[in-house]
């Protein structure tokens, strides 16, 4: 998720806890705190007719019935190479089916290393595997987005409890969906469950900023990508710019686009259960 700007309750940060088994520092969460508080020019206003409309999220028709949701990557799922480079909609890796990661090695913590690395690099505050090409259930995130600063999360084959009932709406962006940015609606708070670095599991209650980082960021695990949780309005205000997208793919692949903003699918509400 690239940086982006919003009207969240500043005061739910205070009630994020991270436990330190996941975090890469040890600075206290304390040390994340005043950069919020110290700016408050950075609010963006709200797109109330948005607020009305329910999420609706793009059906996946990308995703084949053969596969199976527990599938465990083998190492030639996980190879990649160094320096990585962010995958751009409308990649069809960024509609590939991520698979569970079974082996807490060396390959993945350098994997991690480089994904941080190219996270800072690129101003994100975010960043899941499959936009870098690596289609596997992982995702990285500093809700500060500065090397040193803040806390480092590493999460593997993380998987949603409990979505609070309550939404808010937060103006997102996508380092895959680079300059673009756009209202998302979506919980404000969650439970998840997930593994560290080392394969340790353990249970989480997120909110604020990152809860939603790691909304958008575990939607790319499921290859759901952020304009598919677009209102159609919202959608209507970036949609030049997601053609350009779409021009850019066919020009440096030689492929057509393997999805179009003009001609997107029938969209289908969901809920936010379990996941
Ligand atoms: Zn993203």
């Amino acid at each position: 998720m690239a940086r982006a700007y919003t009207w969240l309750q500043l005061s739910s940060l205070s009630q994020f806890i991270l436990p330190r088994n996941y975090l890469r520092f040890a600075n206290p969460l304390s040390s994340i705190l005043p950069n919020f508080v110290s700016s408050p020019a950075s609010y963006s206003s709200l797109s109330k007719r948005s607020m009305r409309h329910l999420i609706p999220v793009l059906a996946q028709a990308k995703r084949g019935p053969s596969f199976k949701d527990n599938e465990v990557a083998l190492p030639a799922d996980l190879q990649f190479e160094a320096p990585l480079k962010i995958v751009e909609y409308p990649d069809p890796r960024l509609r590939a089916k991520n698979k569970r990661i079974g082996k807490f090695d060396d390959n993945l913590k350098n994997l991690v290393d480089e994904m941080f690395d190219v996270m800072y690099k690129t101003d994100g505050i975010g960043l899941s595997a499959p936009q870098v090409g690596v289609n596997i259930q992982l995702m990285v995130f500093n809700p500060v987005g500065e090397r040193g600063e803040g806390e480092e999360v590493v999460l593997v084959n993380p998987r949603v409890i409990k979505y609070s009932k309550k939404t808010v709406l937060f103006n997102e962006g996508c380092l895959s969906f680079p300059g673009i940015y756009a209202d998302v609606q979506r919980p404000e708070s969650l439970k998840i469950d997930a593994q560290d670095i080392t394969g340790s599991k353990f249970t989480i209650d997120l909110s604020g900023l990152p809860a939603r980082v790691f909304q958008h960021e575990f939607d790319h695990l499921k290859g759901i990508v952020f304009i598919d949780r677009m209102t159609e309005e919202v959608v209507e205000t970036i949609r030049e710019e997601l053609q350009a997208l779409e021009k850019k793919y066919e020009t440096e692949t030689g492929r057509p686009s393997p999805e179009r903003i003009g001609t997107r699918k029938k969209k289908v509400a969901v809920g936010f259960g379990k996941s």
